[in-house]
């Protein structure tokens, strides 16, 4: 067998951060009329590269396996992103002085929930999303849209017919490009020469610090660090200026890049936020690869429980029919006869089944009628607003259980 290269610096992987067997793809909801079918699994494992420090899956999907569920994302769907994103538009415009003369570039830009806060104020702007509804979606905003993948020749291309910018935008997509060193290649191609780039991501440390492996799935190649990066961005000629911590998805950060020889300063942030990666053990391969102890904790936890209600013949439905909730599911060999269902707002899952684990998901009024005694919440990034929404359940003793970072029982 040929070992697996690292997808940044080419040395061979040769050590696991954690193992979580196999899973289906986490998007592929099973119809009902599919359910005699079979479902693909794939190995589903982070490494850590010895020699640049990057986290990454040990094996990628056929590439056509990804785009293939039925209902995209609409990032303006969620009103908590669009206030992030306005936010972020207007700091941007100020901190740099966009105007009319100026240009603007977001990789990603899904259905134009950022890039119309530029359009907005006069600022030419430009997405690339390769999704078609969401690109359609885009233009009914008035932002100019691409169906492309970025990477080195597409870059070339925009670059010749005058697309140099003064920011680039990168929102959560690091960790969904297959070939980071392409991608990250196209950057300068495009960028003025004080130009700035910004990217965010789930940090990494959040991942590692608050157990969240549940965020661990086949479109998420890279779970990123400071460390990791700055040689990836180094072998292009782009640097890291700033640094912000934001509460996104768990926590993420928010990097500032231009090119090495541009005026802008470094910010204290940058060697603030590489200390607390070093302190965390995210600099160290050997301490990276103990993580994998609190993934098995987390298991047994959760096991214990179902089993301890299931053997009291208490009922147990879960709440969000989340990526993540698919990865914890299927990782701990969870079916539905120990979760009777799954309660999702979004109609498009409703009446299908989780990959995998196959709990039908059903509309959450049906909390109402089935009364579990508890309900477990699997997108823990909004448990507040979950336990707010569905506080009815006290009214016949149901509590919440929230699996991450360690088992909880909330009355
Ligand atoms: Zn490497």
């Amino acid at each position: 067998m040929s070992a697996v290269l690292c997808r940044s610096c080419g040395e061979p992987l040769a050590r696991t951060v954690c193992d979580l067997g196999l899973s289906p793809v986490s998007n592929a909801f099973v119809r009902a009329e599919n359910l005699s079918s079979g479902e693909t699994f794939y190995p589903l494992k982070v490494m850590v590269c010895d020699r640049c420090l990057l986290a990454q899956l040990a094996s990628s999907l056929p590439a056509d396996t990804h785009f293939h569920s039925d209902y995209a994302y609409f990032s303006s769907f969620s009103n908590s992103w669009l206030q992030h994103s306005e936010r972020y538009a207007q700091s941007m415009i100020s901190r740099l002085g966009l105007g009319n003369e100026s240009k603007v570039l977001e990789v990603a830009s899904n259905d134009g929930y950022l890039l119309q806060f530029f359009v907005e104020r006069g600022i030419p702007a430009l997405g690339i999303e390769p999704t078609a509804s969401t690109a359609a979606a885009a233009r009914n905003k008035g932002v100019d849209t691409r169906e492309i993948f970025f990477g080195r020749n597409s870059a070339e291309r925009l670059a010749e017919e005058g697309w140099k910018v003064d920011l680039l935008i990168g929102n959560n997509v690091l960790a969904h490009v297959p070939d980071i060193n392409d991608f990250v290649g196209g950057l300068p191609l495009v960028l003025n020469p004080e130009g700035v780039v910004t990217f965010e991501f789930p940090h990494l440390l959040k991942l590692i610090e608050l157990n969240q492996f549940d965020t661990i799935y086949h479109e998420h190649y890279y779970y990123l660090s400071l460390t990791a990066l700055l040689p990836v961005f180094a072998r292009v000629n782009l640097r890291v200026f700033d640094v912000e911590k934001l509460t996104t998805h768990g926590g993420s950060l928010r990097l500032y890049l231009c090119h090495a020889r541009a005026s802008h300063l470094e910010a204290p942030a940058v060697q603030a936020r590489a200390m607390e990666e070093q302190a965390i053990g995210l600099t160290s391969a050997e301490r990276l690869a103990g993580f994998g102890r609190n993934v098995e904790r987390i298991k047994r936890e959760l096991l214990a429980f179902l089993i301890g209600a299931a053997n009291g013949g208490q009922q147990v439905a879960a709440y969000g029919a989340a990526a993540k909730g698919n990865t914890l599911l299927n990782y701990c060999g969870v079916r539905d006869d120990m979760i009777a269902f799954v309660a999702d707002k979004n109609p498009a899952k409703q009446g299908r089944f989780l990959p995998g684990s196959r709990i039908p998901v059903v509309a959450p009024d049906e909390i109402e009628h089935r009364r579990p005694d508890y309900l477990l919440i699997l997108p823990w990034n909004i448990k507040e607003e979950i336990m707010l929404q569905n506080g009815g359940i006290r009214a016949w003793g149901g509590q919440f259980v929230v699996p991450i970072p360690s088992l909880e029982i909330l009355p």
